[in-house]
């Protein structure tokens, strides 16, 4: 008999993976297309990963700690927030995958805003679970009625939004979480760039989860290392869903020795939002629609005395940017940001180079 290959289950076979941003391959690419952070992560992380390969790396041998115990001690005195209550994951999204997983399911949508981050929806379809998705208004503000009546269980709540840039302040994410009758994540990947964040409401309210990266502020994307500040009771059933070890040795003390150079991160954060607040002058001043940006990254409309804001004048920009090897990102599928490109902030060069490509697209 001839082996068979069973079909997918049908929800999987149903659904479309996520489309990460580009990675190219080969040098000589300024890559502002994945929010990374353009600078070299805290010398103290590199250090910790040293130290944890001494001894021709025996120590690797073992298995880390299950639940990342002194990764957890770390963002507990990071934030002044109970090491109980912090889930650590192999990257946010792995935190916001075991969310799903506990919690969505069929039956038990997720919400989530849109314009937001797109894996969620993709999380979701990998449980099952139906999206709600609450439109962003076109004062780029929060909707907060509407995610209160939105049915789901759990509703993402990205803050600073990306792709937008913008961010919701603290009030306004304190009346979405006394409204909404189910979970409340607060997605702050890139809250570190920004003025005000919530992790008081994680401290205090009982539906709010905090989940935060150190792929963006730390510099470390390559390391996969997120974590969620839960409200009590919340972080005993995530642990049941996670992988076992899901977070590995070098992994662990990398992040925890990063969390702990706060220094480090006072300086890279300062010498972003000053670049980020350089690059979105230079834009405004050259005509583009530049929306407020919280984030290490600048949503902006281009224009040239030639061409209107538009897609096309999108699409066009980001060609030319790209033939010089300037990569930065299209969103096409929303009205919010069919005629923007998204422009990770980069170093002060990086910046450069591209604000002189810039220059001579408005040229030609
Ligand atoms: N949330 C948002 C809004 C993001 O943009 C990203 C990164 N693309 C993540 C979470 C995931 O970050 P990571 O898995 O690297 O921690």
């Amino acid at each position: 008999m001839s082996a068979k290959i069973p079909a997918a289950n049908p929800h999987v076979a149903a659904m479309s993976p996520y489309v990460p941003g580009e990675q190219p391959q080969g040098g000589g690419w300024v890559k502002l297309n994945t929010n990374e952070n353009p600078y070299p992560p805290s010398l103290r992380s590199l250090e910790a990963i040293r130290v944890a390969l001494l001894n021709d790396g025996a120590a690797l041998r073992l298995y880390p700690s299950p639940d990342s115990a002194p990764l957890r001690e770390a963002v507990a005195r990071f934030h002044g927030f109970a090491a109980a209550r912090v889930v650590a994951g192999n990257g946010s999204d792995d935190i916001l995958n075991l969310i799903i997983r506990a919690y969505a399911g069929p039956g038990r949508p997720i919400g989530m805003l849109n314009p937001s981050y797109s894996l969620y929806p993709v999380l979701a379809a990998a449980q099952a679970a139906e999206v709600v998705k609450v439109e962003v208004t076109e004062q780029l503000s929060v909707d907060v009625d509407a995610i209160a009546q939105c049915g789901a269980t759990v509703f993402f709540l990205t803050n600073p939004n990306a792709p937008l840039g913008v961010a919701f302040t603290p009030d306004v994410v304190r009346a979405v979480a006394k409204a909404f009758p189910g979970l409340l994540v607060v997605d702050e990947a890139y809250a570190s760039f920004a003025d005000a964040d919530c992790v008081a409401l994680a401290r205090e309210l009982p539906n709010v989860i905090v989940t935060r990266t150190l792929s963006k502020a730390h510099a470390l994307a390559g390391l996969r290392v997120g974590y969620a500040l839960c409200p009590a009771g919340v972080a005993e059933v995530l642990h049941r869903v996670r992988d076992s070890y899901n977070v590995d040795r070098l992994a662990q003390v990398a992040a925890a020795a990063a969390l702990d150079d706060r220094e480090w991160l006072d300086v890279t954060v300062a010498q972003v939002r000053a670049t980020r607040e350089r690059l979105a002058a230079a834009l405004r001043k050259l005509g583009w629609q530049v929306n407020p940006a919280a984030g290490n990254f600048v949503l902006a409309a281009p224009v040239s005395s030639t061409r209107a804001a538009s897609v096309e004048t999108s699409a066009h920009c980001f060609e030319f940017l790209r033939a010089r090897k300037i990569l930065v990102r299209r969103f096409p599928h929303h009205r919010l940001t069919e005629k923007s490109l998204r422009i990770s902030v980069g170093t002060e060069q990086e910046t450069d180079v591209f604000l002189q490509a810039v220059a001579a697209w408005m040229e030609g």
